[in-house]
This record gives C-alpha cells, structure tokens and sequence, in this order.
C-alpha cells in the first residue's frame, strides 16, 4: 500500500481563523459533542481562549 499524505479538507476543530473557530466551536458546543472546557475560542468574548482577558473558562 501506497501511503500517500491525504490532508482531511475541512476539520471543524482545525479552523485556520478565529471566525471560523468561533463558527464551529459554537456549533459543536451547541450540537453537544464539544466541552465548553475544550473550546479554543471564547464564547463570552469572541476570541482565542488563550487572548481571553478574564479567568472565566475554569470558574464556578
Ligand atoms: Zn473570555
């Protein structure tokens, strides 16, 4: 068998922009099979987890 590199062309987890990151994430958040913990965006805030400025994601 030849094993030739295959790239998936769309993986919701592997968006390439905070847009379509949000898009998806929430979509899977909402269709139940993403943690609100596994997000890489920020719901509250629209952008990437890690530019978040408050400490809400493990609150509560
Ligand atoms: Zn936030």
């Amino acid at each position: 068998m030849n094993r030739s590199p295959q790239i998936t062309p769309a993986l919701p987890l592997f968006p390439r922009t905070l847009a379509d990151a949000l898009l998806a994430e929430d979509h899977a958040e909402d269709t139940g099979w993403l943690e609100p913990l596994d997000r890489m965006t920020c719901r509250v805030h629209r952008r990437w987890a890690r530019d978040c400025p408050a400490r809400h994601r493990r609150a509560s």
